[in-house]
């Protein structure tokens, strides 16, 4: 059998995560290295039958289907164990997943019980000319990246950031080949029982994971008037940011900051509300794959960095967008 590029799928509510496309993207960059010329995606837990024509037509070679009570919702003991007995008996060159929550736990426990490496958060990986492997990471907050090589022989664990996969290009439609594999349950892991998945606040997440961020600046105001942006992150369960003054103003904690001394951020949407775009501000948040800024200066810079400008006063659109967007999620009533 020829080498293979794995793929582990991330799944929101039953239908294949975006990111995935974008992982069987960098997959297609990757072909050929280390003599792997086909593309397996794993998806445990089952999928649904429409998902597989648009694999097929992204040039996924095939579809191992995990599934089992074990693999109905994450055990990482139990993940781990099977995961590894099946790539040290199928022997894959790469094995590529998203950076999250789950591959957090998964991947080093995946990677330790086969003694292989775990890269996570990479940005960009390369092939090496003696087949190994290097990858990209941002470390220090942003502010500088660092290269890792493996040293050992494949397979290599990697992890990429969600927020710099693109998406595939899709051909004609096709069917990948299909596999399952059914596995005991976890009644066969036994040390930890997982007892509740609690999701965290995205209001409140870490603005380095965040999707999407609705950050505000000066122009929006202090205290009880920047209530406009948290209401439009609600309704787009985003995380809210701010520039310097409003931090100042502490209106907003100091890890709420983007910029050159707060955070580097790299959301797939920024909405950035009544603020400049001052160097020291994008230079947080140029990385973000769309951005809408909203201001009433038709000249502000930020406008510069965004996908979509609007001149207006945020006072005004702010309290409009959420609440057609709630209205939206309600399926055009008013809530
Ligand atoms: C060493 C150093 C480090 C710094 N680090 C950072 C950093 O990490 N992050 C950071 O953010 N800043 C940083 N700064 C500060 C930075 O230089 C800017 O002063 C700051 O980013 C400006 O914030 P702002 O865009 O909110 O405010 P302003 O520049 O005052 O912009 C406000 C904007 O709001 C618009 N506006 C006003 N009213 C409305 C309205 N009703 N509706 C819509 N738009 C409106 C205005 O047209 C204007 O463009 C740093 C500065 C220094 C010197």
């Amino acid at each position: 059998m020829n080498g293979e590029i794995w793929i582990l799928a991330s799944l929101e509510k039953g239908s294949m995560a975006e990111e995935t496309y974008g992982l069987v993207a960098e997959a297609w960059r990757l072909r050929g290295a280390g003599g792997a010329d086909r593309i397996t995606v794993l998806v445990p837990g089952g999928l649904p039958g429409e998902e597989l024509p648009n694999l097929g037509s992204c040039g996924v070679d095939r579809v191992l289907i995990l599934e089992g009570p074990g693999f109905a919702q994450y055990d990482g003991e139990f993940w781990a164990r099977k995961l590894s007995a099946l790539t040290r008996d199928r022997a894959p060159y790469l094995i590529l997943m998203a950076h999250n929550a789950l591959t957090e736990d998964l991947g080093p426990r995946w990677a330790a019980s086969l003694e292989a490496g775990f890269l996570s958060r990479a940005c960009d990986l390369w092939p090496d000319p003696g087949g190994l492997v290097t990858g990209l990471r941002a470390i220090a907050n942003g502010h500088l990246f660092e290269e890792v090589e493996f040293l050992a022989g494949s397979p290599f664990l990697v992890s990429f950031l969600p927020s710099i996969l693109t998406a595939v290009e899709k051909g004609a439609k096709r069917l990948p080949e299909i596999e399952s594999i059914t596995a005991g349950g976890p009644a066969e892991s036994g040390r930890v029982n997982l007892l509740e998945v609690i999701a965290a606040d995205p209001e409140s997440a870490a603005l380095e994971d965040a999707e999407i961020i609705v950050s505000g600046g000066r122009g929006v105001g202090s205290g009880a008037a920047f209530q406009v942006v948290w209401d439009l992150a609600r309704a787009l369960g985003g995380s809210v940011a701010g520039t310097r003054p409003v931090i100042d103003w502490q209106t907003l904690p100091f890890e709420r900051q983007i910029g050159q001394t707060g955070k580097t951020v790299t959301p797939r949407l920024l909405i950035a509300c009544g603020l400049s775009g001052a160097n020291e501000f994008t230079a947080g948040m140029e990385k973000s794959q769309q951005v809408i800024a909203i201001n009433t200066d038709p000249r502000a810079r930020i406008f510069q960095f965004a996908d979509l400008g609007v001149v207006g006063d945020v006072h005004v659109i702010l309290p409009r967008l959420a609440e057609r967007i709630e209205k939206e999620k309600h399926g055009g009533q008013d809530t």
